[in-house]
């Protein structure tokens, strides 16, 4: 029998944690302007093509989140049916698209062309289910489940078009061959189930580097594509090294959350009671309380700009992730059995958060203060002495650990995700 070859276009949603989870055997487009950014290594195991989101030089003038998307789609629809024309004479014409869920318009562009067409969300099942039923409830939500979301959807006029964005994700996710999900099977069996009555999911994560996990893969040791400058990497990891097992809190929140200033001199004053690794990343900086980086013991604790956090959560010396609770934080400190202290800020998070301690019981949530609304320094150091030494601290860090057996168990030959990601394949190929 003739095997045919797929040629997947892989089009991530121009952010950090959207274009680590997407890295297939592929050609990854990167937006001008990113790809200038990250500079990635042509001798790398995937090939990246430039498309335009109309703003290739960068932000030169003010612009809002609605202008930033309509131009997406306009730049975007049309330099990714160049790449394909392109592609089409060639040994190895695209067969199919892998399109973040945050740009449901590639589908369009796939179907122009024949292609087959496959939404990939970088959300829990869970997320995408209640952002599903908000859809077909035109933007509002009349269920119990509303009180898991309250944040994104109670502030939804203070974010109307992200709100707008992760809703669209739904417009046309039935007409797609399949639905991929950074999930894997064991972690959300009953919201799987619940999301594939509406679509064919599968769920195909969680897409860290095998080396970390499996193993099949031996030179898939890391993410590779990092917007952010990495010269802190070897550092932390060496300092690491020299700090007893279990005992650091890891301080990071992501690519793009905020703190105020209240919310900084809170957090550095809790986590001055214990050893930590804090990423405070430059834009930031600023808000730290004034001499904090000076009164620092530097033997016991660090501030980096930005970390390795695949290497930083596999270290043995930490002990506890404080995490905003993005998803891809949440599926690494799973996938390194790592427990959580929980500060979520806005869009997916709170709900993460909440399965993060009441449904995978692997961290606990920091209370808010209900007259600041933010959490405040005695109710963070509590929450982090309470993962570390708590009552329920062991029961915490076995369930962190049940989750990566789990985790490698779906990876590994004949797990749910290796299954799941034959079949996509199997999909491509016959197209
Ligand atoms: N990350 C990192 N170093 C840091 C902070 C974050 O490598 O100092 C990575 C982290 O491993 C994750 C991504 O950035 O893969 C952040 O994604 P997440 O979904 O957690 O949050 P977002 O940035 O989308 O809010």
């Amino acid at each position: 029998m003739e095997m045919k070859s797929g040629h997947v276009l892989a089009v991530p949603y121009p952010m950090q944690g959207h274009i680590t989870p997407i890295r297939l055997k592929t050609t990854l487009t990167l937006t001008t302007f990113i790809f200038k950014s990250i500079k990635p290594d042509p001798s790398g195991p995937i090939s990246i093509a430039t498309i335009s989101d109309g703003y290739d030089q960068g932000c030169e003038s003010p612009y809002t989140v609605h202008e930033y998307l309509q131009n997406f789609k306009t730049f975007g629809s049309r330099t990714i049916a160049d790449i394909i024309r392109k592609h089409q004479t060639s040994d190895s014409p695209i067969t199919c698209i892998v399109y973040d869920a945050f740009i449901p318009w590639a589908l369009d562009v796939a179907r122009e062309f024949g292609l087959a067409a496959t939404p990939f969300f970088t959300q829990s099942c869970a997320v995408n289910y209640v952002y599903y039923l908000s859809h077909i409830n035109h933007g509002s939500l009349k269920l119990p489940i509303e009180e898991l979301f309250a944040f994104f959807l109670s502030v939804s006029g203070s974010y109307p078009a992200f709100l707008e964005m992760v809703l669209q994700q739904f417009t046309n996710f039935e007409k797609a061959d399949l639905v991929l999900v950074n999930t894997f099977q064991d972690l959300e069996l009953h919201e799987k189930e619940l999301l594939s009555k509406v679509c064919h999911v599968l769920t195909i994560g969680p897409t860290i580097p095998s080396m970390y996990l499996d193993q099949r893969i031996k030179s898939d040791t890391d993410y590779d594509l990092n917007l952010f400058d990495t010269k802190d990497v070897s550092f932390c990891t060496s300092w690491l090294n020299t700090r007893p097992q279990g005992s650091v809190v890891y301080v990071a929140f992501g690519s793009i959350a905020k703190l105020n200033n209240v919310q900084m001199e809170e957090l550095a004053s809790a986590v001055s009671n214990f050893s930590f690794l804090w990423v405070v990343r430059d834009s930031e900086e600023a808000k730290l309380p004034p001499g904090f980086l000076e009164t620092v013991d530097k033997n016991k604790s660090l501030v980096v700009k930005w970390s390795p956090q695949l290497e930083v959560l596999s270290n043995e010396a930490i002990g506890c992730f404080l995490t905003h609770c993005g998803w891809n934080s949440t599926m690494e400190a799973l996938t390194f059995g790592v427990p959580m202290v929980a500060m979520p800020q806005w869009t997916d998070q709170p709900m993460n958060a909440k399965y993060i301690q009441d449904v995978w019981k692997a961290g606990v949530r920091v209370k808010i203060d209900n007259k600041s609304g933010i959490p405040k320094r005695e109710e963070i150091e509590f929450s982090i002495k309470e993962v570390m030494e708590g009552e329920k601290s062991k029961e915490m860090k076995e369930n962190a650990k049940k989750w990566r057996d789990l985790a490698v168990k779906s990876l590994s030959e004949g797990g749910s995700t290796d299954i799941n990601i034959d079949t996509f394949v199997s999909k491509v190929q016959s197209k």
